[in-house]
């Protein structure tokens, strides 16, 4: 559990960071080791889920050193897959970070969505229905690491 009471703008208790894979966890579909180093600290506070429709056919592998749960959801149905995830494993204890077009029915409807610029770039939709713009996912994940850093750039 991942507590943030963010002050004027909301008080959450985070159980299930859900992430995107091309774009957001992995460049080129590749993750790098410091990434999974900060995914495995996380996974000792919070469930980690990957959602991807593994354009490379390599998301399984590259993973295997991570304490994360990888769901390969469709290539052609991607945006609708991605948001029946959260509905499923509830949007009120979730925080959701992405990078495409379709991240935004996940991202939309979570506690607190956040959006990977990346080096492959991110969709201007769904950049405009975040919470929260991040340069790279190490960035990112050390947001979760020292909260103090999101609160202070959340609050009002
Ligand atoms: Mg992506």
């Amino acid at each position: 559990m991942l507590k943030l009471n963010i002050p004027s703008y909301k008080m959450i208790e985070i159980k299930n960071l859900i992430f995107d894979y091309n774009g957001t966890l992995a460049k080129d579909g590749l993750v790098k080791d410091t990434t999974k180093n900060k995914l495995n600290k996380l996974s000792e506070k919070v469930n980690i889920y990957v959602l991807t429709a593994d354009t490379f056919n390599n998301a399984k592998k590259n993973l295997k050193d991570t304490n994360v749960n990888l769901h390969i959801i469709s290539k052609e149905n991607g945006t609708n897959d991605k948001g029946d995830f959260i509905k499923e494993l509830g949007n009120k204890d979730s925080i959701a970070i992405g990078n495409g077009n379709n991240d935004i029915e996940m991202i939309k409807n979570v506690e607190l969505g956040i959006c990977i610029l990346g080096d492959e770039g991110c969709s201007t939709f769904t950049m405009i229905n975040s919470d929260l713009v991040i340069k790279n996912i190490d960035d990112c994940l050390d947001l979760f690491i020292n909260p103090k850093r999101l609160i202070a750039t959340l609050r009002k």
